[in-house]
């Protein structure tokens, strides 16, 4: 018995002292594959420098295929040479407009939607970010405008707390101040698809339960795309429902198919005003990324649009050039507070970002944002064009600010932080 004990603790000693050699030896063997690695890639810096051009060029022109210059994107082609001719409008005129389309302020420092679209009674809300507490800051707002207490559309682009918590709010029980709470909503349009199994989105699952339980109609964009289950493609806004507003929901490639990237689940939907025979369009792509606006731009006749509310938040992975080259944009309202550091400290790419200025400014120059970031850490922030407000009056597009109209490329902020040589 003791013999057997010794031997058993000889084995585990040895068991232990080549386990400890092995580790040695991995270590040892990871090292000398390390230092090769970095030999090899010294040597082919110092002396094949052609193979590191080639490799960049390689990469530069991926890039540049994904957001940069495509082969219809030709200065000269473009409006931002056009007078402006949006007209200068007032706060009163807004409520008797014939159509109405408002980007919101949301009350903080974070980059987030919320559009309202207006036409008589009916009212649509296209997101509701960017966070619980914009709610309160989204109702007061319209409030001023719906009057009858019912959203007769709610679009949901992606469930990015940036676009879904305004939905949820805060409180409980009858103090809900979440927007599918608060009011009474008729049909909502919301992502076919989603990743994220986050708390918000989870919250925001609830709010459309519940609305959903006073009445709503809840489809996704892909049943509206397909006519199916009552869902429409195409929804008449007009007063007289003769067809002169209609809010289309697009074709996005991503309504069916899988993505790393949640950003292009997002819902598309165009906005067509058609008056003497004449048809104007407004864009509203959520927050689509590069590969989802080539899909876009693929399978959809898009138009030349009046009004895009710029990519993602003014991002450098959207609005790209083969999308803008399609749709031309005459005006862009981008939603978010610039220069906040919430998603990056490189100072070119705070929202919004020098590529999407290099990008969107060979089209227009009537580019407009809702915030101005003071002081990301202290929470203070500030408007920057405020709420943003387009409308149709006496056949014209008119526009309201709530801060100032001033165009992008002339306030202080842009001559500080950005620059464009297409408005200069
Ligand atoms: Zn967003």
């Amino acid at each position: 018995m003791a013999a057997k004990k010794s031997s058993s603790k000889k084995a585990q000693k040895q068991a232990v002292k080549f386990a400890k050699q092995h580790k040695k030896a991995v270590a040892i063997f990871v090292c000398v594959v390390l230092i090769i690695i970095i030999a090899a890639v010294l040597f082919i810096y110092l002396f094949k420098p052609e193979i590191f051009d080639r490799a960049l060029k390689e990469y530069n022109d991926y890039v540049s295929q994904l957001y940069n210059d495509s082969p219809d994107d030709d200065a000269e082609n473009v409006s931002a040479k056009l007078p402006n001719e949006i007209q200068s409008g007032d706060l009163d005129s807004i409520s008797t407009s014939e159509f109405s389309i408002h980007f919101l302020e949301l009350g903080n420092k974070y980059a987030g939607d919320c559009t309202l679209i207006k036409c008589g009674n009916t009212e649509v809300l296209i997101d509701a970010g960017s966070r619980t507490n914009s709610a309160t800051t989204i109702s007061a707002y319209v409030d001023r405008y719906c009057t009858d207490g019912k959203l007769e559309y709610v679009i949901a682009t992606h469930a990015h707390q940036d676009h879904i918590a305004g939905f949820v709010g805060k409180g409980s029980g009858d103090s809900k101040t979440g927007i599918l709470y608060k009011y009474e909503i008729g049909t909502v349009i919301q992502f076919a698809g989603h990743n994220t199994n986050s708390g918000i989105y989870k919250s925001y699952v609830s709010a459309v339960t519940y609305a959903q339980t006073k009445g709503a109609a809840v489809y996704t964009a892909l049943q509206c795309w397909n006519n199916a289950d009552g869902a429409k493609r195409s929804y008449d806004l007009s007063e007289k429902q003769d067809g002169s507003l209609t809010l289309n929901v697009l074709y996005n490639y991503y309504y069916e198919h899988e993505t790393d990237d949640e950003n292009d689940y997002s819902v598309c939907v165009l906005l067509s005003h058609t008056a003497e025979g004449s048809t104007s369009h407004y864009l509203f792509t959520g927050d689509l990324e590069g590969k989802g606006e080539g899909y876009l731009v693929d399978k959809n006749e898009l138009p030349e649009v009046e009004l895009f509310k710029g990519g993602h938040h003014g991002s450098k992975t959207s609005s790209t050039d083969k999308l803008l080259a399609k749709i031309k944009p005459k005006n862009v309202a981008v939603c978010c507070c610039a220069g906040a550091t919430e998603y990056t400290t490189n100072h070119d790419n705070t929202f919004p970002t020098q590529a999407f200025v290099d990008r969107i400014s060979k089209y227009t120059a009537n580019v407009y944002l809702t915030s101005l970031c003071v002081d990301y850490k202290g929470g203070k922030f500030e408007s920057f064009n405020g709420d943003i407000v387009f409308y149709m009056n006496d056949k014209k597009l008119s526009l309201w600010c709530s801060n100032n109209a001033t165009l992008l490329k002339d306030t202080e902020w842009f001559k500080n932080n950005r620059t464009a040589a297409a408005w200069k």
